[in-house]
Protein backbone atom coordinates (compact mmCIF):
# COMPACT_ATOMS: atom_id res chain seq x y z
CA UNK A 1 0.00 0.00 0.00
CA UNK A 2 1.29 3.99 -0.98
CA UNK A 3 1.89 5.49 1.92
CA UNK A 4 0.12 8.06 0.18
CA UNK A 5 -2.85 6.77 1.21
CA UNK A 6 -2.86 7.48 4.95
CA UNK A 7 -3.94 10.82 6.60
CA UNK A 8 -2.69 12.00 9.71
CA UNK A 9 -5.14 12.89 12.35
CA UNK A 10 -3.71 15.40 14.63
CA UNK A 11 -5.24 16.92 17.96
CA UNK A 12 -3.04 19.42 20.03
CA UNK A 13 -3.31 19.90 23.67
CA UNK A 14 -1.62 23.13 24.76
CA UNK A 15 -1.11 24.20 28.41
CA UNK A 16 -0.83 27.64 28.67
CA UNK A 17 -0.48 28.92 32.43
CA UNK A 18 -1.98 31.83 32.92
CA UNK A 19 -0.47 35.60 33.29
CA UNK A 20 -1.26 36.16 37.20
CA UNK A 21 0.92 37.58 40.23
CA UNK A 22 0.08 34.64 42.44
CA UNK A 23 -0.45 30.77 42.63
CA UNK A 24 -4.28 29.57 41.12
CA UNK A 25 -4.81 28.20 44.99
CA UNK A 26 -2.70 30.17 47.43
CA UNK A 27 -0.65 33.54 47.68
CA UNK A 28 2.62 32.18 46.70
CA UNK A 29 4.42 34.09 43.85
CA UNK A 30 4.53 33.04 40.02
CA UNK A 31 7.68 34.75 39.36
CA UNK A 32 10.00 32.46 36.99
CA UNK A 33 13.80 31.83 38.38
CA UNK A 34 13.44 32.56 41.87
CA UNK A 35 16.05 29.82 44.08
CA UNK A 36 14.37 26.32 44.28
CA UNK A 37 11.76 25.97 47.02
CA UNK A 38 11.31 30.04 47.98
CA UNK A 39 7.88 30.54 46.51
CA UNK A 40 6.15 27.52 48.26
CA UNK A 41 3.53 27.28 51.07
CA UNK A 42 1.61 24.26 52.76
CA UNK A 43 -1.42 25.02 50.05
CA UNK A 44 0.83 24.37 47.45
CA UNK A 45 2.87 21.38 48.95
CA UNK A 46 -0.27 19.40 49.96
CA UNK A 47 0.20 19.52 53.52
CA UNK A 48 -2.37 18.21 55.50
CA UNK A 49 -5.01 20.62 56.58
CA UNK A 50 -4.12 23.28 54.19
CA UNK A 51 -6.74 24.43 51.82
CA UNK A 52 -7.08 25.95 48.78
CA UNK A 53 -8.70 29.12 47.67
CA UNK A 54 -9.43 29.90 44.25
CA UNK A 55 -7.33 32.89 42.13
CA UNK A 56 -10.06 35.40 40.89
CA UNK A 57 -7.93 36.59 38.17
CA UNK A 58 -7.22 32.95 36.92
CA UNK A 59 -10.46 32.79 36.10
CA UNK A 60 -11.24 35.88 34.08
CA UNK A 61 -7.95 34.65 32.19
CA UNK A 62 -9.82 31.27 31.56
CA UNK A 63 -12.90 32.70 30.38
CA UNK A 64 -10.86 35.08 28.10
CA UNK A 65 -9.53 32.54 26.47
CA UNK A 66 -13.17 30.52 26.24
CA UNK A 67 -14.18 33.24 24.76
CA UNK A 68 -11.25 34.37 22.72
CA UNK A 69 -11.86 30.90 20.94
CA UNK A 70 -15.45 31.21 20.28
CA UNK A 71 -16.20 28.45 23.58
CA UNK A 72 -19.76 28.42 25.36
CA UNK A 73 -18.54 29.77 29.37
CA UNK A 74 -20.31 27.66 31.90
CA UNK A 75 -21.66 29.13 34.94
CA UNK A 76 -20.93 26.07 36.73
CA UNK A 77 -17.79 24.20 36.49
CA UNK A 78 -16.19 21.71 39.15
CA UNK A 79 -12.35 21.37 40.20
CA UNK A 80 -11.51 18.14 40.14
CA UNK A 81 -8.50 15.63 41.63
CA UNK A 82 -6.52 14.05 39.45
CA UNK A 83 -4.57 11.17 41.13
CA UNK A 84 -1.65 10.03 40.27
CA UNK A 85 2.29 9.72 41.75
CA UNK A 86 5.11 11.74 40.54
CA UNK A 87 8.02 13.32 42.28
CA UNK A 88 7.19 16.78 40.76
CA UNK A 89 3.91 16.20 42.42
CA UNK A 90 4.09 15.78 46.62
CA UNK A 91 0.17 16.43 47.12
CA UNK A 92 -0.36 12.42 44.90
CA UNK A 93 -3.11 14.68 42.84
CA UNK A 94 -3.36 17.38 40.49
CA UNK A 95 -6.65 19.63 40.82
CA UNK A 96 -7.70 20.00 37.62
CA UNK A 97 -11.34 20.23 35.37
CA UNK A 98 -12.85 16.93 34.25
CA UNK A 99 -16.61 16.45 33.70
CA UNK A 100 -17.43 20.24 33.61
CA UNK A 101 -14.87 22.18 32.41
CA UNK A 102 -15.43 25.81 32.63
CA UNK A 103 -15.75 26.39 28.99
CA UNK A 104 -16.25 24.03 25.88
CA UNK A 105 -17.42 23.65 21.83
CA UNK A 106 -15.14 26.50 20.70
CA UNK A 107 -14.04 27.20 16.99
CA UNK A 108 -11.51 28.50 15.11
CA UNK A 109 -13.41 28.80 11.64
CA UNK A 110 -11.70 28.05 8.13
CA UNK A 111 -10.67 31.33 6.76
CA UNK A 112 -10.79 33.07 9.64
CA UNK A 113 -6.87 33.79 9.50
CA UNK A 114 -4.36 34.00 7.84
CA UNK A 115 -2.42 31.94 10.08
CA UNK A 116 -5.08 29.33 10.94
CA UNK A 117 -5.53 26.58 8.39
CA UNK A 118 -8.26 26.64 5.72
CA UNK A 119 -10.65 24.15 7.07
CA UNK A 120 -12.33 24.37 11.03
CA UNK A 121 -10.62 23.45 13.79
CA UNK A 122 -13.08 22.94 16.73
CA UNK A 123 -12.14 23.70 20.19
CA UNK A 124 -13.05 20.33 22.53
CA UNK A 125 -12.71 21.68 25.75
CA UNK A 126 -11.06 24.51 28.50
CA UNK A 127 -10.20 23.30 31.21
CA UNK A 128 -8.26 24.96 34.33
CA UNK A 129 -5.65 23.57 36.84
CA UNK A 130 -2.36 23.94 38.64
CA UNK A 131 0.59 23.07 37.07
CA UNK A 132 3.51 20.61 38.84
CA UNK A 133 7.17 21.27 40.05
CA UNK A 134 9.76 20.27 38.10
CA UNK A 135 12.81 17.96 38.19
CA UNK A 136 15.89 19.16 37.98
CA UNK A 137 18.44 16.48 35.90
CA UNK A 138 21.27 18.54 35.45
CA UNK A 139 23.61 21.26 37.11
CA UNK A 140 24.55 19.60 40.47
CA UNK A 141 27.56 18.34 41.12
CA UNK A 142 26.06 14.68 41.30
CA UNK A 143 23.76 14.90 38.88
CA UNK A 144 24.71 11.71 37.40
CA UNK A 145 23.18 9.92 40.02
CA UNK A 146 20.43 12.26 41.85
CA UNK A 147 17.80 14.25 40.73
CA UNK A 148 16.49 17.10 42.61
CA UNK A 149 12.57 19.06 42.53
CA UNK A 150 12.16 22.35 42.38
CA UNK A 151 8.58 23.28 43.48
CA UNK A 152 7.79 27.10 42.63
CA UNK A 153 6.07 26.02 39.84
CA UNK A 154 3.34 24.02 41.44
CA UNK A 155 0.20 25.13 42.01
CA UNK A 156 0.91 28.16 39.00
CA UNK A 157 -1.97 28.60 37.27
CA UNK A 158 -2.79 26.69 33.61
CA UNK A 159 -5.28 25.92 31.02
CA UNK A 160 -5.46 23.01 28.80
CA UNK A 161 -6.93 23.74 25.55
CA UNK A 162 -8.39 20.51 23.91
CA UNK A 163 -8.58 20.25 20.17
CA UNK A 164 -10.54 17.78 17.95
CA UNK A 165 -8.76 15.84 15.99
CA UNK A 166 -9.30 17.82 12.93
CA UNK A 167 -5.74 18.73 11.73
CA UNK A 168 -4.16 16.96 8.78
CA UNK A 169 -0.77 18.11 8.33
CA UNK A 170 1.98 18.87 10.83
CA UNK A 171 2.72 22.10 9.50
CA UNK A 172 -0.89 22.93 10.10
CA UNK A 173 -0.23 22.23 13.58
CA UNK A 174 2.52 23.92 14.05
CA UNK A 175 0.95 27.11 12.39
CA UNK A 176 -2.19 26.54 14.34
CA UNK A 177 -0.27 26.47 17.67
CA UNK A 178 1.54 30.10 16.69
CA UNK A 179 -2.07 31.27 16.07
CA UNK A 180 -3.06 30.26 20.05
CA UNK A 181 0.22 31.90 21.26
CA UNK A 182 -0.57 34.93 19.38
CA UNK A 183 -4.26 34.32 20.47
CA UNK A 184 -3.07 33.90 24.57
CA UNK A 185 -0.97 36.68 24.90
CA UNK A 186 -3.26 39.26 22.83
CA UNK A 187 -5.50 38.88 25.35
CA UNK A 188 -3.22 39.08 28.54
CA UNK A 189 -3.46 35.47 29.99
CA UNK A 190 -0.20 33.74 29.07
CA UNK A 191 3.55 35.63 28.02
CA UNK A 192 4.17 33.03 24.87
CA UNK A 193 7.16 32.05 26.67
CA UNK A 194 8.13 28.99 25.26
CA UNK A 195 11.94 28.57 26.41
CA UNK A 196 10.83 29.03 30.23
CA UNK A 197 7.84 26.21 29.56
CA UNK A 198 4.58 29.00 30.33
CA UNK A 199 3.22 27.68 26.81
CA UNK A 200 3.12 23.94 25.85
CA UNK A 201 2.08 21.54 23.53
CA UNK A 202 1.34 17.79 23.52
CA UNK A 203 -0.03 16.31 20.12
CA UNK A 204 -1.85 13.67 19.84
CA UNK A 205 -0.91 11.92 16.12
CA UNK A 206 -2.64 8.67 14.83
CA UNK A 207 -2.46 7.37 11.03
CA UNK A 208 -5.58 5.87 8.46
CA UNK A 209 -7.22 5.55 5.23
CA UNK A 210 -9.12 8.06 4.57
CA UNK A 211 -13.13 6.63 5.99
CA UNK A 212 -11.49 4.65 8.09
CA UNK A 213 -12.52 4.77 11.88
CA UNK A 214 -9.60 6.77 14.45
CA UNK A 215 -6.29 4.71 14.27
CA UNK A 216 -4.49 4.11 17.81
CA UNK A 217 -2.35 6.95 18.94
CA UNK A 218 0.05 8.44 20.28
CA UNK A 219 0.85 11.53 22.42
CA UNK A 220 3.97 13.22 21.98
CA UNK A 221 4.84 15.45 25.15
CA UNK A 222 5.29 18.81 25.83
CA UNK A 223 6.39 19.94 22.51
CA UNK A 224 8.10 23.73 23.52
CA UNK A 225 8.66 25.09 20.14
CA UNK A 226 6.76 25.11 17.21
CA UNK A 227 9.67 23.57 15.19
CA UNK A 228 9.73 20.81 17.47
CA UNK A 229 5.99 20.19 16.71
CA UNK A 230 6.09 20.28 13.46
CA UNK A 231 9.28 17.97 13.30
CA UNK A 232 8.05 15.53 16.34
CA UNK A 233 4.30 15.20 14.22
CA UNK A 234 6.17 14.34 10.67
CA UNK A 235 8.15 11.67 12.55
CA UNK A 236 5.48 10.50 14.09
CA UNK A 237 3.06 9.90 10.94
CA UNK A 238 6.11 8.06 8.97
CA UNK A 239 6.70 5.84 12.27
CA UNK A 240 3.00 4.86 12.22
CA UNK A 241 2.79 4.36 8.59
CA UNK A 242 6.02 2.21 8.58
CA UNK A 243 4.85 0.34 11.73
CA UNK A 244 1.02 -0.14 9.89
CA UNK A 245 3.10 -1.22 6.39
CA UNK A 246 5.22 -3.69 7.90
CA UNK A 247 2.17 -5.49 9.53
CA UNK A 248 3.14 -3.89 13.40
CA UNK A 249 0.67 -2.84 15.31
CA UNK A 250 0.21 0.79 16.41
CA UNK A 251 -0.22 1.17 20.25
CA UNK A 252 -1.69 3.65 22.62
CA UNK A 253 1.20 5.07 24.13
CA UNK A 254 2.90 8.25 25.60
CA UNK A 255 5.99 9.43 23.57
CA UNK A 256 8.95 12.02 23.69
CA UNK A 257 10.44 13.82 21.28
CA UNK A 258 14.27 13.92 21.40
CA UNK A 259 15.28 17.42 19.64
CA UNK A 260 18.89 16.05 19.51
CA UNK A 261 18.03 12.53 18.03
CA UNK A 262 15.28 13.96 16.16
CA UNK A 263 12.98 11.09 16.65
CA UNK A 264 9.99 10.35 19.24
CA UNK A 265 10.80 7.89 21.81
CA UNK A 266 8.24 5.72 23.86
CA UNK A 267 7.72 6.99 27.31
CA UNK A 268 5.02 4.62 28.78
CA UNK A 269 1.92 3.33 27.55
CA UNK A 270 -1.07 6.20 27.56
CA UNK A 271 -3.24 5.78 30.56
CA UNK A 272 -6.92 6.11 30.75
CA UNK A 273 -8.99 8.91 31.98
CA UNK A 274 -10.14 5.68 34.20
CA UNK A 275 -6.05 5.54 35.64
CA UNK A 276 -6.35 8.43 37.18
CA UNK A 277 -9.48 7.91 39.78
CA UNK A 278 -11.23 11.55 39.02
CA UNK A 279 -13.51 12.70 41.53
CA UNK A 280 -14.77 16.22 42.76
CA UNK A 281 -12.41 18.04 44.66
CA UNK A 282 -14.35 18.29 48.09
CA UNK A 283 -12.04 21.39 49.15
CA UNK A 284 -13.29 23.47 46.96
CA UNK A 285 -16.80 24.64 46.19
CA UNK A 286 -17.77 24.48 42.26
CA UNK A 287 -16.75 27.80 40.46
CA UNK A 288 -20.08 29.37 39.77
CA UNK A 289 -20.26 32.47 37.21
CA UNK A 290 -22.96 35.15 37.44
CA UNK A 291 -23.61 35.78 33.60
CA UNK A 292 -22.86 39.15 34.39
CA UNK A 293 -19.25 38.46 35.07
CA UNK A 294 -19.14 37.20 32.31
CA UNK A 295 -20.55 39.39 30.22
CA UNK A 296 -17.81 41.97 31.97
CA UNK A 297 -15.12 40.31 30.75
CA UNK A 298 -16.69 39.98 27.17
CA UNK A 299 -16.98 43.67 27.48
CA UNK A 300 -13.18 44.12 28.44
CA UNK A 301 -11.83 41.77 25.33
CA UNK A 302 -8.77 43.80 23.84
CA UNK A 303 -9.27 43.02 19.58
CA UNK A 304 -8.00 40.20 18.55
CA UNK A 305 -5.25 39.81 16.11
CA UNK A 306 -7.10 38.09 13.36
CA UNK A 307 -10.04 41.09 13.69
CA UNK A 308 -7.47 43.81 13.96
CA UNK A 309 -5.20 42.65 10.62
CA UNK A 310 -8.87 42.32 9.04
CA UNK A 311 -9.50 45.91 9.97
CA UNK A 312 -6.12 46.57 9.00
CA UNK A 313 -6.75 45.44 5.79
CA UNK A 314 -10.23 47.08 5.42
CA UNK A 315 -9.80 50.62 6.92
CA UNK A 316 -6.40 51.19 5.46
CA UNK A 317 -6.19 49.40 2.11
CA UNK A 318 -3.29 47.43 2.96
CA UNK A 319 -2.84 43.95 1.35
CA UNK A 320 -3.25 41.02 3.79
CA UNK A 321 0.84 40.54 3.70
CA UNK A 322 1.26 43.98 4.95
CA UNK A 323 -1.39 43.33 7.67
CA UNK A 324 0.80 40.47 8.73
CA UNK A 325 3.92 41.85 8.61
CA UNK A 326 2.28 44.87 10.87
CA UNK A 327 1.11 42.81 13.69
CA UNK A 328 3.35 39.25 13.62
CA UNK A 329 6.40 39.91 12.65
CA UNK A 330 7.80 42.23 15.52
CA UNK A 331 6.19 43.20 18.62
CA UNK A 332 4.81 47.20 18.41
CA UNK A 333 4.56 47.79 14.73
CA UNK A 334 1.32 47.39 13.98
CA UNK A 335 0.73 50.15 17.17
CA UNK A 336 3.24 52.17 15.73
CA UNK A 337 1.71 52.16 12.25
CA UNK A 338 -1.86 53.29 13.55
CA UNK A 339 -0.52 55.64 15.67
CA UNK A 340 1.18 57.40 12.89
CA UNK A 341 -1.71 57.29 10.98
CA UNK A 342 -3.84 58.72 13.63
CA UNK A 343 -1.17 61.54 13.84
CA UNK A 344 -1.97 62.35 10.14
CA UNK A 345 0.35 60.48 8.31
CA UNK A 346 -1.03 58.72 4.94
CA UNK A 347 -1.54 55.25 4.98
CA UNK A 348 0.55 54.07 2.06
CA UNK A 349 3.46 56.24 3.19
CA UNK A 350 3.33 55.29 6.55
CA UNK A 351 3.23 51.46 5.96
CA UNK A 352 6.12 51.88 3.30
CA UNK A 353 8.47 53.68 5.86
CA UNK A 354 7.38 51.36 8.80
CA UNK A 355 7.83 47.62 6.47
CA UNK A 356 11.15 50.10 5.12
CA UNK A 357 13.20 52.04 6.98
CA UNK A 358 11.85 51.66 10.23
CA UNK A 359 12.39 47.80 9.90
CA UNK A 360 15.61 48.26 8.25
CA UNK A 361 16.96 50.36 11.54
CA UNK A 362 15.38 47.46 13.82
CA UNK A 363 17.21 45.18 11.59
CA UNK A 364 20.58 46.97 12.40
CA UNK A 365 20.30 47.58 15.58
CA UNK A 366 19.08 43.95 16.88
CA UNK A 367 15.70 45.45 17.94
CA UNK A 368 12.70 42.58 17.95
CA UNK A 369 10.60 45.04 19.48
CA UNK A 370 10.27 48.76 18.30
CA UNK A 371 9.96 50.25 22.21
CA UNK A 372 13.39 51.84 21.96
CA UNK A 373 12.95 53.14 18.61
CA UNK A 374 9.80 54.43 18.93
CA UNK A 375 10.86 56.43 22.54
CA UNK A 376 13.81 58.23 19.93
CA UNK A 377 11.19 58.86 17.33
CA UNK A 378 7.38 58.80 17.99
CA UNK A 379 4.77 57.64 15.76
CA UNK A 380 3.98 61.36 15.87
CA UNK A 381 7.46 62.84 14.43
CA UNK A 382 7.54 60.13 12.16
CA UNK A 383 3.85 61.45 10.79
CA UNK A 384 5.55 64.96 10.61
CA UNK A 385 8.71 63.89 8.46
CA UNK A 386 6.21 62.14 6.22
CA UNK A 387 4.15 65.20 5.97
CA UNK A 388 7.28 67.41 5.60
CA UNK A 389 8.07 65.22 2.31
CA UNK A 390 4.04 64.90 0.86
CA UNK A 391 4.39 69.24 0.92
CA UNK A 392 7.41 69.39 -0.88
CA UNK A 393 9.89 70.67 2.05
CA UNK A 394 12.19 67.81 1.35
CA UNK A 395 12.71 65.18 -0.79
CA UNK A 396 12.47 61.48 -0.06
CA UNK A 397 16.55 60.77 -0.35
CA UNK A 398 16.93 63.80 2.07
CA UNK A 399 13.73 62.25 3.81
CA UNK A 400 15.85 59.05 4.91
CA UNK A 401 18.87 61.76 6.11
CA UNK A 402 16.02 63.49 8.42
CA UNK A 403 14.99 60.17 9.41
CA UNK A 404 18.68 59.13 10.62
CA UNK A 405 19.36 61.89 12.59
CA UNK A 406 15.72 62.08 13.95
CA UNK A 407 16.71 58.47 15.29
CA UNK A 408 20.48 59.70 16.83
CA UNK A 409 19.03 62.80 18.49
CA UNK A 410 15.95 62.48 19.09
CA UNK A 411 14.95 65.25 17.29
CA UNK A 412 11.92 66.28 15.47
CA UNK A 413 12.41 66.21 11.40
CA UNK A 414 11.07 69.86 11.25
CA UNK A 415 13.90 70.75 13.62
CA UNK A 416 16.46 68.99 12.12
CA UNK A 417 15.45 70.75 8.19
CA UNK A 418 15.33 74.06 9.56
CA UNK A 419 18.90 73.37 11.60
CA UNK A 420 20.44 72.04 9.03
CA UNK A 421 19.28 74.55 6.01
CA UNK A 422 18.28 71.42 4.27
CA UNK A 423 14.28 72.64 2.84
CA UNK A 424 13.67 72.33 -0.35
CA UNK A 425 13.49 75.43 -2.44
CA UNK A 426 10.20 75.17 -3.63
CA UNK A 427 9.48 79.00 -4.43
CA UNK A 428 8.58 79.53 -8.01
CA UNK A 429 10.33 83.31 -7.99
CA UNK A 430 13.74 81.53 -6.75
CA UNK A 431 13.29 78.78 -9.18
CA UNK A 432 12.48 80.83 -12.18
CA UNK A 433 15.55 82.84 -11.35
CA UNK A 434 17.55 79.89 -11.45
CA UNK A 435 16.19 78.86 -14.55
CA UNK A 436 17.24 82.06 -16.40
CA UNK A 437 20.51 81.87 -15.28
CA UNK A 438 20.81 77.97 -16.69
CA UNK A 439 19.84 78.94 -19.63
CA UNK A 440 21.63 82.51 -20.70
CA UNK A 441 24.92 80.00 -19.61
CA UNK A 442 23.84 77.00 -21.75
CA UNK A 443 22.22 78.43 -25.51
CA UNK A 444 23.73 75.22 -27.33
CA UNK A 445 21.41 72.70 -25.46
CA UNK A 446 18.89 75.16 -25.31
CA UNK A 447 18.91 75.02 -29.04
CA UNK A 448 19.24 71.80 -29.38
CA UNK A 449 16.48 71.01 -27.20
CA UNK A 450 14.14 73.39 -29.10
CA UNK A 451 15.71 72.03 -32.12
CA UNK A 452 14.11 68.83 -31.06
CA UNK A 453 16.65 66.95 -29.32
CA UNK A 454 14.71 66.12 -26.18
CA UNK A 455 17.58 64.27 -24.67
CA UNK A 456 19.18 68.04 -23.83
CA UNK A 457 16.44 68.26 -21.46
CA UNK A 458 17.92 66.07 -18.19
CA UNK A 459 21.08 67.88 -18.88
CA UNK A 460 19.28 71.08 -18.07
CA UNK A 461 17.63 69.93 -15.61
CA UNK A 462 21.12 68.76 -13.69
CA UNK A 463 22.51 72.43 -14.02
CA UNK A 464 19.45 74.10 -12.58
CA UNK A 465 19.52 71.49 -9.27
CA UNK A 466 23.27 72.33 -9.71
CA UNK A 467 22.76 75.82 -9.26
CA UNK A 468 20.21 75.37 -6.31
CA UNK A 469 22.63 73.19 -4.53
CA UNK A 470 20.96 70.24 -5.12
CA UNK A 471 17.70 72.00 -2.48
CA UNK A 472 15.24 72.43 -5.42
CA UNK A 473 12.46 70.55 -5.54
CA UNK A 474 12.87 68.52 -8.71
CA UNK A 475 9.11 68.43 -9.76
CA UNK A 476 9.03 72.03 -9.64
CA UNK A 477 12.23 72.73 -11.59
CA UNK A 478 10.70 70.18 -14.31
CA UNK A 479 7.75 71.73 -14.35
CA UNK A 480 9.05 75.45 -14.62
CA UNK A 481 12.15 74.16 -17.18
CA UNK A 482 9.80 73.00 -19.21
CA UNK A 483 7.59 76.15 -19.03
CA UNK A 484 10.17 78.55 -20.01
CA UNK A 485 12.09 76.38 -22.96
CA UNK A 486 8.90 75.83 -24.31
CA UNK A 487 7.40 79.69 -24.17
ZN1 LIG B 1 1.71 28.21 47.92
Amino acid sequence: MESAAFEAVIGLEIHAQLLTASKIFCGCSTAFGAAPNTHICPVCLGLPGALPVLNRAAVDFAVRAGLALGCTIHQRSVFARKNYFYPDLPKGYQISQYELPIATGGLVAAGSDSRAPDYDIRITRIHMEEDAGKLLHDGFADSSRRSYVDLNRAGTPLIEIVTEPDLRLAAHAAAFFEYLRELLVAIGANDGNMEEGSLRCDANVSVRRPGEPLGARAEVKNLNSFRFLEEAIDYEVARQIEAIETGERVVQETRLWDPGARRTVSMRSKEEAHDYRYFPEPDLPPLVLRPERIDAIAAAMPELPAVWRRRLVESYQLTAADASMLTQVRPGLGRYFEEAVRAGADARAAKNWILGAVSAKMNELGLDDIGPLARAVPAVNLAALIALIEQGTISGSMAKDVFEKMFAGSQTAAAIVAAEGLAQIDDEGQIVALIAQVLTGNAGPVADYRGGKTSAFGFLVGKVMKAAGGKANPKRVNELLKRALEA
